[in-house]
C-alpha cells in the first residue's frame, strides 16, 4: 500500500497545516492535505491576525491557576472557567497549575521566543514563494487604565525581550499616551509602541497559501473528514476519510483542537482543550492604526479590511465552539474604555457589529505546541497546540517540521515541543 511517490497527507487546512504543506510541497514532497470543512473554519478564521514576537508567553503563567478558579461563574471576566463535567478537564487543569510554575514559565517563553525568532522572515520568504501574505508591520501599541499596570507590564515585557524586540525606556503617560493610536479615547492613562509587530488577514492568507501549495503540485481537498488510519509495522500506511482512503508516505495531523481524538486513534493520549476566544468586526470612526493591546482586560484590536476586528477572551468551557453572547458583550464593553463609547446599549450591538465568532484556540495543558513525530507510529508527525499564536508560529512550525520531515533529524528548536 506504502508507497515512495504516496503524498504526505496532511490532515487539516488551517494556518499550520497548510504552512507544513507548503514546506513540504516547496521541496518538492508529494502533499495532499484534507479539510474536513472549508480552508481556515477552525481557529484560524476569525482571530486577531497578530504576526508578532512581542507576546511570546505561555499560559500558564505563575499564579493562573488562581485567576482561574477566581473566574468561575463570571462570565465578564478575561479568563472565564466554566469546567465541563469531565475528568479529562480536570486532569488537565492540575497539569496547567503544575505548569505555572516560574521555571517552567520562564523555560517555555524561552523555547516559544526560539521559534518565533525566524518569524518575519519566513513571512517574507512566504511573499517571495507567491503567497499573499497580506502582513502589514504598523507596531503594536499597548494601552492601559492604569499608569503602574502599564509599567509593570513593560517591565515584565523587557526581561523577555532581550536580543528579540526593542521596546521603549518609558510608558507614554496621558495625555499624550492617546496620541500613539488616533482610535485610543482619553481614559487610557499610559501606553507604549513595540514597533514592527505585524497584523494579516489570517483567511486570505490561509486561501493563499492552499493556491501556492496547489500550484507547486500539491492537492488541497475540502468537506474531506479524515476517520481514522491503516497501519502496518508500526507505520501508517493510509488515511480513512469519508471519501475513502488515502495511501500515504506519511501523515501530519494538524487538526487543531479536533487533534485530541485523531491522534487517540493511534493510541497516543494529548492532553488538550479548547482555550475559546471571541472576535468580531465594527465600523469605527476613527479606525486604529496599529495591532491594539488593551493590557488591563487583555482585548486586542486589529485593523483588518477597512474594519476593526476586535477580539478576546479566554473561556475554558470544553471542547467545542458555542457562541455565549454574554462573551461578546463583555468584549465590546471592555474595549469602549480604550476606543470610547462605540455603542450606547448592548441591545444594539447585533445591528453594529459583524462576523460574531467564537473559535477553539488548541491549548495543551503547558500551553506549549507539540510539533514532534508520534511515539507509536514512524512515519506521524504532529503540529498543534499552538494557542494564542498559531498565525505568528504557522510558518516557522511549518518549515521546522518540514526540516524534520526531509532530514530526520528533530530541529534543535523544536526540543521544547517534543512529545512529554
Ligand atoms: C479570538 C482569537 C484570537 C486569536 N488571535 C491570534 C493572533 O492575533 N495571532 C496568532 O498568532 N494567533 C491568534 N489566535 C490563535 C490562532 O487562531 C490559532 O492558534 C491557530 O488558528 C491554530 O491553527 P491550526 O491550523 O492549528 O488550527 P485550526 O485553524 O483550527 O485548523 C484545524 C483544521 O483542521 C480541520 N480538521 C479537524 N478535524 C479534521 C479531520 N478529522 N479531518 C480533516 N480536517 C479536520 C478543521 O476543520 C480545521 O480547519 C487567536 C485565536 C482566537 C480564538
Amino acid at each position: 500500500m506504502e508507497t515512495a511517490d504516496a503524498p504526505v497527507v496532511v490532515v487539516g487546512g488551517g494556518v499550520v497545516g497548510l504552512c507544513v504543506a507548503h514546506y513540504l510541497a516547496s521541496a518538492d514532497v508529494p502533499v495532499s492535505v484534507a479539510e474536513r470543512s472549508a480552508l481556515g473554519s477552525g481557529a484560524s478564521w476569525g482571530n486577531a491576525g497578530w504576526v508578532c514576537l512581542s507576546h511570546s508567553a505561555p499560559v500558564p503563567a505563575p499564579g493562573v491557576t488562581h485567576y482561574a478558579l477566581r473566574s468561575l461563574g463570571r462570565p465578564e471576566s478575561p479568563l472565564y472557567l466554566r469546567p465541563p463535567l469531565d475528568p479529562r478537564f480536570v486532569r488537565w487543569l492540575w497539569r496547567l497549575w503544575r505548569s505555572s510554575s516560574e521555571p517552567e514559565f520562564r523555560r517555555g517563553y524561552a523555547a516559544v521566543a526560539a521559534l518565533n525568532a525566524p518569524t518575519f522572515e519566513l513571512f517574507e520568504g512566504l511573499a517571495e514563494a507567491g503567497v499573499d501574505t497580506t502582513l502589514q508591520r504598523p507596531g503594536l501599541v499597548h494601552a492601559f487604565l492604569s499608569a503602574s499596570e502599564a509599567r509593570h507590564h513593560l517591565d515584565v515585557q523587557r526581561e523577555m525581550a532581550v536580543g528579540h524586540y526593542d521596546l521603549p525606556d518609558e510608558v507614554t503617560l496621558a495625555p499624550d499616551a492617546r496620541r500613539l493610536d488616533p482610535a485610543l479615547s482619553p481614559e487610557v492613562q499610559a501606553a507604549y509602541v513595540v514597533r514592527g509587530e505585524g497584523v494579516v488577514d489570517p483567511v486570505r492568507l490561509v486561501e493563499s497559501l492552499a493556491e501556492v501549495v496547489k500550484k507547486a503540485g500539491g492537492a488541497v481537498d475540502v468537506d474531506v473528514t479524515v476517520t481514522g488510519f491503516r497501519s502496518s509495522g508500526g507505520r501508517v500506511t493510509a488515511v480513512r476519510t469519508t471519501v475513502g482512503e488515502l495511501p500515504c508516505r506519511a501523515v501530519v495531523i494538524a487538526a487543531g483542537m479536533w487533534s485530541q481524538s485523531l491522534v487517540a486513534e493511534l493510541g497516543v493520549r494529548l492532553p488538550m482543550q479548547a482555550g475559546k476566544g471571541y472576535s468580531f468586526s465594527v465600523e469605527l470612526d476613527p479606525q486604529p492604526e496599529h495591532a491594539l493591546y488593551f493590557g488591563d482586560r487583555r482585548i486586542v484590536a486589529s485593523p483588518m479590511n477597512g474594519a476593526t476586528r476586535i477580539a478576546g477572551t479566554m473561556e475554558l468551557s470544553g471542547n467545542n465552539r458555542k457562541l455565549d453572547w454574554r462573551r461578546i458583550v463583555a468584549i465590546a464593553k471592555g474595549s469602549t474604555h480604550y476606543l470610547g463609547q462605540w455603542f450606547d446599549d448592548p441591545d444594539d450591538l447585533p445591528r453594529r457589529i459583524r462576523d460574531p465568532w467564537v473559535g477553539g484556540r488548541p491549548f495543551l495543558s503547558d500551553g506549549l505546541p507539540l510539533i514532534d513525530r508520534t511515539p507509536s507510529h514512524d512515519n506521524v508527525f504532529v503540529a498543534t497546540g499552538h494557542g494564542m499564536l498559531g498565525v505568528t508560529l504557522g510558518p516557522s512550525t511549518g518549515k521546522a517540521l518540514a526540516d524534520y520531515f526531509l532530514t530526520g533529524r528533530r530541529p534543535e528548536v523544536l526540543n521544547a515541543f517534543r512529545f512529554r
